[in-house]
């Protein structure tokens, strides 16, 4: 895993978020301020941008870059704490990268999210999709799996998280001034994290 591939990765997450942009939007619409498909869509654009303009010399550096972009640019919750996710995955990883040293960084980057959000699985956030993914990673570390299996596992764990989320009563962000009226809605921020480990898969692949 190279420097272009995590360019790759950040380009792959930025094309999906924008064809699904407004779905992402009509999930938070139903529980939240509608704005989660433009928030992503915006600041994925400038990651994009920011590493077109300053190209990456490592790995480390286009984690650090996408995650400074992100908390710079998106004013919504999910900026600061995505931004939070790349940057502590980027001050974690060692290079050369290896699946297994991927997996410890990408469980550093859920555990930035947990301490900045305060939110544990089962909360319906994010953290519902990136935990599963999380571990998805690590049991295919222990197993010996190539890159792209892993990432094919770890994009179906998010997923089904994702989808886990609906019948969760929120207990923070906005969805959470809602309360018993958050069940039934897939969080939005689940989804997008199930699409952004998605690109992982579709990137090595
Ligand atoms: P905002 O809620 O500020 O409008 P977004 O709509 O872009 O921001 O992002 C909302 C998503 O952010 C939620 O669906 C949830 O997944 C995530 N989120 C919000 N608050 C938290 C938190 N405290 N911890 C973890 N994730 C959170
Ligand atoms: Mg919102
Ligand atoms: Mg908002």
């Amino acid at each position: 895993m190279d420097t272009a591939f995590f360019v790759a990765w950040f380009e792959d997450a930025a094309k999906v978020v924008r064809l699904r942009r407004d779905e992402l939007t009509r999930l938070d619409a139903a529980i939240g301020d509608a704005d989660h498909g433009a928030n992503l869509d915006r600041g994925f654009a400038e990651v994009r941008a920011a590493l077109t303009d300053w190209p990456p010399a490592s790995p480390v550096q286009a984690l650090v870059s996408a995650g400074t972009t992100l908390i710079r640019r998106v004013g919504g919750a999910s900026g600061p704490l995505y931004g939070s996710a790349f940057r502590q995955m980027g001050k974690t990883l060692e290079e050369p990268v290896t699946l297994a040293r991927f997996a410890g960084a990408f469980e550093a980057g859920v555990v930035a999210v947990e301490r900045l959000g305060k939110a544990a699985p089962g909360d319906k956030t994010m953290i519902d999709a990136l935990a599963p993914a999380s571990r998805a990673l690590a049991l295919a570390v222990r197993e010996g799996l190539e890159p792209l299996e892993a990432f094919e596992r770890a994009a179906r764990a998010a997923e089904e998280g994702a989808l886990a989320t609906i019948p969760m009563r929120a207990r923070k962000g906005r969805a959470s001034y809602l309360g018993e009226r958050s069940v039934g809605h897939e969080d939005p921020g689940a989804a997008s994290s199930a699409l952004i480990v998605a690109s992982l898969a579709t990137v090595a692949g």
